[in-house]
């Protein structure tokens, strides 16, 4: 199908409307050093570090370049599509590392037995994540998806029905990415700037496209295995044990019974607060 002009038009504002996107560029650039915002008790910083988010090697440049693209500066959109470079179309696995910081993904949904609870989790403890949501998942559901993007989470593109990249033409997979976009543009008026392979399986292709439709690719450092419902509290020392400064944690509210995550969510949440972790959803 061909989506040029809804593409066109989505591309052009991805990256470019971050919560607080001058300072996103300005700072996220640089690493971001400065103080945590104390805006939400517990919960992410106004200004998400983009760099941060940023494999050592994906550098600054690449966000600064991003950042000084024409018509930023008013969030207007652009009609360029945003290019990203090649150290912005690789995975990012972790976060900033300097910082006591853990960016919480949510994946599959959205998924009315249990994003509602997970929202209410992260509502009550003041935490913003990113949830990767599965197009034909948000199309039965986009009531779900405008409420997440209403709390302040990010709303991230996981494909269409999610395959395996790796066995899929290029033009299947910009179908599976493109179709994602545009519904999670339209449901919520903003393009999303994240993709995550399901099962982390880039391809080279996939990894391509993905930047050509202006969206980084975001792994993690963190895999309780929850999907596989090993318990709730194996999923919990999974990932006290793992998370670290920087840590992507990967969790799922989608894709089959998962109160086990929900119920692990509960126990370990706290628990990182109260050791000095706080949460953000990083600006794309
Ligand atoms: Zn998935």
């Amino acid at each position: 199908m061909l989506l040029v002009a809804a593409g066109m038009s989505l591309l052009g504002v991805a990256g470019c409307r971050g919560t607080t996107e001058p300072a996103d560029g300005a700072q996220g650039a640089q690493g971001a050093p400065g103080p945590e915002p104390g805006g939400e008790a517990s919960g992410a910083p106004a200004a998400a570090p983009t760099a941060g988010a940023s494999s050592p090697a994906a550098a600054s440049p690449a966000s600064a370049s991003a950042s000084a693209l024409p018509g930023v500066a008013t969030g207007t959109p652009v009609a360029a599509p945003r290019v990203l470079s090649a150290a912005e179309s690789k995975p990012v696995y972790e976060l900033d590392a300097e910082r006591r910081v853990v960016a919480l993904t949510i994946d599959d949904g959205p998924d009315p037995r249990h994003t509602p609870t997970v929202l209410a989790l992260l509502e009550q403890y003041r935490i913003r994540a990113t949830f990767f949501l599965i197009g034909e998942n948000a199309a039965e559901h986009p009531d779900l998806v405008r409420e997440i993007a209403a709390r302040g989470h990010h709303i991230a593109n996981h494909t269409w029905t999610h395959p395996d990249l790796r066995s899929l033409s290029d033009a299947k997979i910009r179908d599976e990415l493109e179709r994602t976009s545009d519904l999670l543009n339209k449901a919520t008026g903003k393009p999303p700037t994240w993709f995550r392979a399901p099962g982390g399986d880039w391809s080279t292709p996939s990894l391509k496209i993905a930047a050509d439709l202006g969206m980084r690719n975001m792994a993690w450092s963190v895999d309780p295995r929850d999907w596989a419902r090993p318990g709730t509290e194996v999923i919990t020392e999974r990932i006290l044990k793992d998370v670290r400064p920087g840590a992507i944690v990967l969790n799922h509210d989608g894709g089959g019974d998962r109160s086990q995550t929900v119920a692990a969510l509960k126990a370990y949440l706290p628990v990182l607060i109260d050791s000095g972790y706080y949460f953000t959803a990083p600006a794309g």
